[in-house]
């Protein structure tokens, strides 16, 4: 993925200067909420009380599409490091811990280190605390009781790089509550920051872009929003609104759909049997759909199956990744289904529908598509227009790379063309 840029859209608290050492005091006096699901100042103020605390700093649960700890280790490095210190001042801490994937470039002076592939699995307290003693990936939820057991039934504050940036900012005058949220449009991906209760319609507005399709909020654990719930859905803190998927005409749904699933088989820890066996199946329906060879029922069999893998999954990765396909399908069921009822790929992305066909107003007759086909798959003569045998056609795309007229692309479904070559011209 492109490196995304900070622009600050609405606040510009975290794009403030960096203006030196903040107290532990300070700290222990403000309320930040959590971005994860443990409360971060209820933790940090009973470990304060308990004494020699333990303090992870978790970078390494990022979603793929929103990579806002790199983001923040790169731009935020300083802010970074006095609002730990202060943390685990407060924390009395006597262990700390940095958890971040390799390709992060940022260290905490006499914190210990573990570089970790990067998980949403991680977001979970156990998931995290397993990584640091065995280096794998393995969660095994706690009890949702307060104080939950910490690392080594240690008292335990886990802070993410963003909550830290905000402890750090809300201990500056005039602060306002902001999120960082990674906007995906068509044109590419960017970091906003946006004050929280800002509505999703009004991220939407100031992408520039048109959510021609359904919204996804919150990425592979979050879920699809159609148009008539951008208004309702608000900005907060928490990691849902770490990201947000605007698509276009050219995006196709049922692509988009089937990378979540190939996502979420390759990240679940596969602990718990319904998240193991659910990802399994997303997978194969989701790529049957790509493929043009699902059945109707499979998308019921999503919807089915869906709720029961939110209620039976361990913890928080298995819950929201069930959400992800169950709304999809409700909010991109006519899309879904032109692909295994129509065979067609409106948006022109799936390879299975995505033979290319020569566009009859723009094909001059040269031949030079013809002599380029391996396949035979091409028939004309000079000055007539060209025509592809799809059943011959193999899909290399060499006949697109030497038409210089652009004549050959992607049949979207819109395109007629002559059942055999005639002249130029003369077809309409
Ligand atoms: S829900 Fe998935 S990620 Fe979470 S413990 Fe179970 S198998 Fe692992
Ligand atoms: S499709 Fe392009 S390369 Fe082929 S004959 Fe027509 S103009 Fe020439
Ligand atoms: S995509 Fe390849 S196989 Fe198909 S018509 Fe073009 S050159 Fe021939």
């Amino acid at each position: 993925m492109e490196k995304m840029n900070l622009t600050a859209s609405q606040a510009e608290i975290l794009t403030a200067p960096y203006a030196g050492e903040i107290s532990a005091q300070t700290v222990l006096n403000l309320n930040i909420p959590a971005k994860y699901a443990i409360p971060f100042t209820e933790t940090l103020k009973d470990v304060h009380e308990r004494g020699n605390g333990v303090v992870i700093l978790n970078m390494a649960a990022d979603d793929a599409d929103a990579p806002i700890s790199a983001c923040l280790a790169e731009t935020q490095a300083d802010k970074l490091k006095a609002a730990f210190k202060a943390v685990a001042e407060a924390a009395g801490a006597t262990e700390c811990w940095l958890v971040k994937t390799p390709e992060i470039n940022f260290e905490l002076s006499g914190v210990k280190t573990v570089n970790a592939e990067r998980s949403m699995v991680l977001r979970e307290e156990s998931a995290l605390y397993h990584m640091i003693l065995s280096g794998e990936l393995r969660s095994a939820p706690l009890p949702k009781d307060f104080p939950s057991e910490g690392l080594q039934d240690k008292p335990t504050v886990v802070v993410d790089a963003e909550t830290l940036v905000r402890v750090y900012a809300a201990a500056q005058p005039g602060y306002e509550e902001t999120k960082l949220v990674a906007v995906r449009t068509p044109n590419g991906t960017k970091l906003g920051e946006f004050k929280t209760g800002t509505s999703l319609a009004d991220i939407v507005a100031e992408s520039g872009a048109k959510a021609e399709k359904s919204v996804l909020l919150g990425g592979l654990t979050g879920t699809f929003v159609d148009n008539t719930e951008l208004d309702s859905c608000k900005v907060d803190t928490s990691a849902l609104w770490d990201y947000v998927g605007i698509y276009g005409s050219k995006d196709c749904m049922a692509h988009l759909t089937e990378e979540l699933a190939k996502r979420a088989r390759t990240e679940t820890c596969q602990k718990c049997v319904l998240c193991r066996e659910g990802t399994w199946h997303f997978e194969n329906i989701f790529n049957q759909v790509a493929a043009g060879k699902a059945k109707k029922d499979d998308l019921a069999m999503v919807e089915d199956i869906g709720p029961l893998i939110h209620i039976g999954s361990f913890c928080s990765f298995g819950q929201g990744m069930a959400n992800v396909f169950v709304s999809s399908v409700r909010t991109n069921r006519k899309e879904l289904e032109l692909h295994f009822v129509k065979k067609s790929c409106p948006a022109g992305v799936c390879k299975a529908f995505s033979k290319p066909v020569i566009d009859p107003a723009k094909c001059t007759g040269c031949t030079d598509c013809l002599d380029v086909c391996d396949e035979d798959a091409i028939t004309g003569k000079k000055k007539f227009i060209h025509i592809i045998d799809p059943d011959m056609c193999e899909n290399c795309g060499k006949c697109a790379e030497v038409c210089e007229e652009g004549a050959i692309v992607p049949q979207d479904g819109t395109i007629r063309v002559p059942k055999k070559p005639v002249r130029c011209g003369s077809f309409s």
